[in-house]
């Protein structure tokens, strides 16, 4: 089915967007003119991202404005001006240094939403040191496995945590220097080799010299998501917060008077980037909920919070969409300006949905670890067609290849034709290796091209369109098929919450499609609605493209961050050995 484009209004903006003129921006657009909206270090030293999104907002008139309302599981709320961020990471940035933990060295966090958290990482920007998150649901073998890929110096964590998870595996981390608990004092006193980080933090001094950073040292260990395989460490440097302040003021819109809540986790780079970085570099409100996702609990959140700009993700639409639109009517949602998502493919339906449930589409874009800001996506200011990724942003040259046997590159200048997306080398946040595995950042440039591994194609207005992860895709009858068209097709089903769509080898086809399917609660599997199900996806998809099997499962596998698990599904289903399944949610 084809969807309707949903159209924005072309004046009379309540708040006007800050692209509106796609074309003319681009044109006039220059990383260097993006580079000017920074400060840089006082003196011309160099640039540190946390002097940009705490140091030089606290020097100036927005010192008392508010930088983040942490609230807490339990209903605690907790707010941070500028100027009390700058301070906090301040000492934050002493503890290190007092440590002996110099620059360059790798300082991993691993804990949930707390402000500890934010302040260790801003903390560590300043000590010129490297912060690394961690997802707090890690169990002990991915825990190790990237701090002693990432050559761990400091390890700031809860004493629950710790006890729970590193404490085993304390002896095998021998780089591990310094491991910060935050507890309660008796409780950290009495766990051997460790430092109490809320006492550090009392002794230390509240002022710093950030270090002289220079734009190309490093600053963040990304790991990727795991979704396709092991996951690699992208390594980010000082300069990428250009990006995340330009993606920031285009891709979300950010107006100095926002209230902005990115739902992401800072284990996955997203939480990061934007739930740090991009909304600090603005001097804007950030939201940070320390509690895992329930709808009715976020509706609250939007409300209370007065939120302005929303970033979260496909996975949570689509629980959202589970529970359904009338309990959103309970809440006042006036102030919500701006919906925006990342991650995974966001389901033409869930865009439509967004205007039925929030009065708004909900503006996919597209980026990865590697790219560490926002590329392709739905500005505030453009018509919204459902199931695109957007354009790219100013700044950023997209383009769909093809990579020909000897290893050469052709651009695809056609519409409509499919193949790989690949983004021009050279903006801010590129990463800038893989961690320890030089040859594999190597092979994904070609032709003045980076590969991104994912499969686009782009229409005719400019639109990028996804198609599926190039691991993904599915080869049957000679025919290319991307997961997510099928997948799409199956949640515009009334039963159907969830799907996940894989290629199952086949004498005569190749490969076959092959749903997983979990359903709405008010549903129940049968044969009776398998059948439907089929009979549905045949109709819309024609019999090449519809999943020949569809089985009923409770829960598709899914990254931390969201991401269905197809390489796990498939796995499964050939009863293979079920790879690096460390970033897998637990079901
Ligand atoms: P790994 O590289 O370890 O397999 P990953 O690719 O899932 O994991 P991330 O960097 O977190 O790790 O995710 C980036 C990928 O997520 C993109 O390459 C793309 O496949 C997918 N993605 C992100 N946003 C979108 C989007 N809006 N539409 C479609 N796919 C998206
Ligand atoms: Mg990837």
């Amino acid at each position: 089915m084809t969807w309707k484009a949903i159209e924005k209004p072309r004046q009379g903006w309540t708040v006007v967007p800050n692209l509106l003129d796609y074309e003319r921006t681009r044109a006039e657009f220059s990383w260097d003119g993006a580079r000017r909206e920074l400060d840089g270090l006082p003196g011309g030293l160099g640039l540190n991202i946390a002097h940009e999104a705490v140091d030089r907002h606290a020097a100036g008139p927005r010192r008392d404005h508010r930088a983040l309302r942490w609230l807490g599981k339990r209903g605690e709320v907790r707010d941070f001006t500028y100027a009390g961020l700058s301070a906090l990471t301040n000492r934050f940035a002493n503890v290190l240094s007092r440590l002996g933990v110099g620059r360059g060295e790798r300082v991993f966090l691993l804990a949930g939403r707390i402000p500890e958290l934010y302040i260790s990482a801003l903390g560590t920007l300043k000590n010129g040191s490297v912060f690394c998150p961690l997802f707090s649901a890690f169990g002990p073998e991915p825990i190790r496995q990237r701090i002693s890929l990432g050559d761990g110096r400091v390890l700031v964590t809860t004493a629950m945590l710790y006890k729970r998870k590193v404490a085993e595996l304390r002896a095998s981390l021998a780089g591990l220097r310094h491991v910060l608990l935050i507890g309660a004092p008796e409780e950290v006193r009495a766990i051997p080799d460790t430092h109490d980080f809320h006492q550090l933090m009392a002794e230390a001094d509240e002022r710093f010299t950030i270090a002289p950073t220079a734009p190309e040292d490093l600053a963040l260990l990304h790991f990727t998501s795991g979704t396709t395989g092991r996951p690699k460490g992208a390594m980010h440097v000082h300069e990428a917060a250009v990006a995340h302040h330009l993606t920031g003021y285009f891709a979300l819109d950010f107006h100095p008077d926002d209230i902005f809540w990115c739902t992401a986790d800072p284990g996955w780079v997203t939480g990061t980037s934007y739930g740090i970085i991009a909304p600090l570099t603005h001097g804007i409100t950030s939201i940070v909920d320390e509690a895992e996702f329930d709808a009715e609990r976020w509706y609250g959140i939007l409300q209370r919070q007065r939120v302005t700009v929303w970033y979260t993700a496909p996975t949570a639409v689509r629980m959202m969409m589970k529970v359904g639109t009338e309990v959103i009517s309970k809440y006042d949602l006036s102030r919500l300006r701006f919906i925006a998502s990342v991650g995974e493919p966001l389901n033409p339906e869930a865009v439509v949905w967004g205007q039925k449930a929030f009065g708004m589409p909900i503006h996919d874009n597209w980026w990865q670890t590697e790219t560490g800001g926002i590329m392709i996506a739905n500005y505030a200011s453009m018509d919204v067609r459902p199931g695109s990724m957007g354009r790219p942003l100013p700044g950023i040259e997209a383009g769909i290849v093809h990579l020909r046997k000897d290893g050469s590159v052709e651009m695809v200048d056609e519409p409509g034709v499919e193949g790989e997306l690949a983004l021009r080398p050279g903006w801010p946040s590129m990463f800038r290796g893989y961690l320890h595995e030089e040859e594999r950042y190597r092979k994904c440039f070609a032709g003045g091209w980076y590969l991104t591994g994912d499969l686009a194609r782009r229409d005719r207005d400019g639109y990028f369109w996804f198609v599926g992860r190039a691991d993904d895709v599915i080869k049957s009858s000679g025919h290319l098929i991307g997961p997510f068209e099928v997948e799409s097709v199956l949640l515009e089903h009334p039963a159907v919450a969830e799907a996940g769509v894989i290629g199952k080898p086949d004498p005569v086809a190749g490969q076959v499609v092959k749903a997983f399917v979990s359903l709405k609660p008010a549903y129940s599997s049968s044969e009776e609605l398998r059948l439907e199900l089929l009979g549905f996806a045949r109709k819309r998809l024609g019999a090449v493209v519809a999943p020949k099997e569809i089985d009923f499962v409770a829960n598709v596998p899914k990254t931390r961050s969201g991401k269905i698990m197809r390489r796990l599904l498939k796995a499964r289903e050939l009863g293979l050995p079920e790879g690096d399944i460390s970033t897998l949610e637990s079901q």
